[in-house]
């Protein structure tokens, strides 16, 4: 078990992240969200020990993670972390990458391992290509599959598919979530896309001035939004009294109800619309199976 006890840090005297606590245990996907600069790639570094901590403490198991000031060599072997730059060796190839870190004294070992990693990753025809001659994406996932190759305990992600086009980005997800499970490897993983989240993290902490705001499963923190925040991370929401915040998801249009609203523009949004309406003299955001012309009156009913 990963246990972030009460950790406070700051580069300067300005506090970066205050009084942080939480627990992954193992084989457990916990998912990290914030705004840009809310502190999650600083609190991967600090997990994998690249600061020393003045205040708080981080243990794996009965091990405490010690900074560059108690520990030579930074990092520890049951732990990986898959960095926002990924540096990988660029003149060899993607398979040697992946096996440089595995024992040459067992070869078909070595080739067995290496190639269950590069499906892993979706990286079959490429596996002869040397590294510098892929994209951003495909170098990405090189680096997951290379730190998974001594099979951690522990994996850190930061923004993992962050350069990886949508083309790839589902199956990709899938499969590596579903290998860590499969190999009861905890994962951390830091974030701005909700897709990453959503049928993937056990459980979600929302960072938010310098402070955990949130700790709960995904599906709690989407049905209970606490700040505007929060339901902005999940998607088009509106706040509408005396409901409180409501996605667009859950107003519907209606044949006759007590709360009516003006049509101002249908936006197209794969498989549904979004329509922008007048609501008590306020922009309101409802998604719908159709397109509405501009100026129509609707009614809308409010599923919470
Ligand atoms: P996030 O990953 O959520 O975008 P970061 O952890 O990278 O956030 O950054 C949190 C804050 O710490 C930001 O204000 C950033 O400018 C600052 N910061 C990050 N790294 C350093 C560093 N090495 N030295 C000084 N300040 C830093
Ligand atoms: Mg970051």
């Amino acid at each position: 078990m990963l246990q972030v006890k009460n950790v406070t840090f700051g580069y300067s005297k300005t506090k970066v992240l205050k009084a942080v606590d939480f627990k992954v245990e193992a084989g457990e996907n916990l998912a990290i969200i914030g705004e840009s600069g809310s502190g999650k790639s600083t609190l991967l570094k600090l997990i994998y020990g690249e600061y020393d901590l003045k205040q708080g403490h981080i243990f794996w198991k009965n091990e405490e993670i010690l900074g560059p000031k108690h520990n030579l060599v930074i990092g520890y072997d049951f732990m990986k972390y898959v960095t926002q730059e990924f540096d990988l060796m660029p003149f060899i190839t993607v398979e040697e990458n992946i096996g440089k870190y595995l024992s040459r004294f067992y070869p078909e070992e070595k080739q067995r391992r290496t190639e269950e990693l590069i499906k892993v990753v979706e990286l079959e025809a490429f596996a002869k290509t040397k590294v510098k001659l892929l994209s951003g994406g495909q170098k990405q996932r090189v680096a997951i599959a290379r730190a998974l190759a001594k099979q951690p305990e522990i994996l850190l992600l930061d923004e993992p598919f962050s350069h990886i086009d949508n083309f790839k980005k589902q199956s990709l997800r899938r499969s590596i979530f579903k290998y860590l499970k499969d190999n009861n490897i905890a994962c951390v993983v830091a974030t701005h896309d909700k897709n990453d989240v959503l049928g993937f993290a056990d459980q979600l902490l929302v960072i938010h001035d310098s402070k955990i705001i949130e700790k709960d499963t995904p599906q709690h923190i989407y049905n209970h939004p606490k700040t505007p925040l929060i339901a902005s991370f999940f998607g088009e929401f509106n706040i509408i009294e005396p409901f409180g915040i409501v996605y667009a998801s859950q107003i519907e249009i209606v044949e006759q109800s007590d709360l009516e609203a003006v049509v101002k523009h249908s936006y197209f949004n794969g498989s549904n619309w979004l329509i922008e309406a007048e609501y008590k003299s306020e922009s309101i955001f409802i998604e719908h199976s159709k397109e509405i012309e501009s100026g129509q009156d609707i009614y809308i009913s409010i599923a919470k």
